[in-house]
């Protein structure tokens, strides 16, 4: 079996309701699908979490002419000869997501020519079934009457729904943070797990304070309280408090990972399988986590391919301390509006009272609908 064409489609598509994180507000989703033909009939999918024409421009002018031609099944080494290629200029972001596109596609192809599931592949299955908690509850108004009402809603949505666990975004100011956190709470009772997630809004000092006042109100993790680059920072932020500290979304393969572990500054790591360098890394980073006792929820915000390959390694990230009570990770199920997310699949991963079922056909599972990738992509 030999690699034939490399085609990458960016997508984008207009969002009705803007919503806002501690850094912008989103009115568009983007997503770029990756597409390695064989000459075997075979077609891998894959995903890249991150600008989209940047990353396709990478995959096309870099990446795709050293692959025409070559075996798909060499996973590993091809991932090697790709970082090591371009190591001196792109040890992070673009060229490292579009890495992980191609490396997810790479899986994918080899489920298929083996009639596998990749967690079959890498070893597992350890489950078939994941936790999943809603990540929602972004700011919808900067009226905060008007905001509260809206996410009141949603997560009275979410519980409706079945999810016993659900992540909404600080990182707006100390006093709207804490009038969030809450009235959420109040909202959900001891119905459901809350987490909180700053996208990297506070300095150590907001972090702290923010940490300390939101003790009482049980948050089962505070998410990129600082920016990524400062791991002292993390660390500092994650002594001063008991609720556990995440990171992550923001870091590329192993060698971020092992500075993060090494500082032991994070409670529970959130690399983006589809921007940490793709399954084969993301596995690599889940194994080194497990070593050091560290938890690991991918994180996952791209399309239903992105969706798909987290849902793949999912199966196969060690239990923390396996035992009667052990941690299982969680899946991050992303509930924000997006046009193509899972339109992308002929078969949405669906969550069922707060439980997805691991795809268990060939290689991701999941088959494409050309007409959605026609109809988003970008000009
Ligand atoms: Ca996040």
């Amino acid at each position: 079996m030999k690699i034939v064409s490399i085609r990458t489609h960016p997508l984008a598509a207009p969002i009705d309701q803007p919503f806002a994180f501690s850094q912008a507000w989103v009115d568009t989703r983007v997503g770029l699908v990756v597409e390695i033909e064989t000459d075997a009939g075979l077609t891998g999918w894959g995903d890249g979490y991150g600008p989209p024409k940047p990353i396709a421009s990478v995959i096309d002018t870099l990446y795709a002419p050293r692959l025409i031609g070559r075996s798909p099944l060499a996973g590993d080494a091809i991932w090697e000869e790709l970082y090591n290629g371009f190591r001196d200029h792109g040890q992070r972001g673009i060229p490292i997501q579009a890495l992980s596109a191609i490396d997810i596609a790479l899986w994918d192809l080899r489920g298929k020519f083996f009639g596998a599931p990749v967690h079959q592949l890498m070893g597992g299955p350890i489950r078939t079934e994941v936790k999943a908690y809603a990540t929602g509850l972004y700011r919808r108004s900067n009226d905060r009457d008007d905001n509260h009402a809206m996410l009141h809603d949603e997560a009275e949505a979410y519980l409706d729904a079945g999810f016993g666990a659900m992540k909404t975004k600080v990182g707006f100011g100390f006093d709207d943070d804490i009038a969030l956190v809450e009235m959420l709470r109040a909202t959900i009772g001891d119905r459901s797990e809350l987490f909180v997630d700053a996208n990297h809004g506070c300095d150590v000092v907001q972090a702290k304070k923010l940490a300390r006042a939101m003790e009482p109100l049980n948050i089962g993790w505070f998410e990129e309280p600082v920016e990524p680059e400062d791991i002292d920072g993390y660390a500092e932020v994650r002594a001063a408090t008991d609720i556990p500290i995440a990171g992550g979304e923001c870091s590329f393969t192993r060698h971020d990972f092992r500075r993060i572990m090494d500082a032991r500054a994070m409670d529970i790591i959130q690399p983006d399988t589809a921007s940490c360098g793709g399954l084969t890394e993301a596995k690599r980073i889940s194994d080194m986590a497990w070593t050091h006792g560290v938890r690991h929820n991918p994180h996952v915000w791209g399309t239903g391919i992105g969706l798909a390959a987290a849902m793949q390694l999912l199966a196969v990230i060690p239990t923390t301390a396996p035992s009667f009570g052990a941690h299982h990770p969680l899946l991050e199920y992303d509930s924000t509006p997006h046009p193509f997310r899972q339109g992308l699949l002929v078969d949405p991963i669906r969550v069922e009272e707060g439980i997805a079922h691991v795809p268990q056909g060939p290689g991701l599972g999941i088959d494409i609908r050309r007409d959605v990738l026609e109809k988003w992509r970008m000009d």
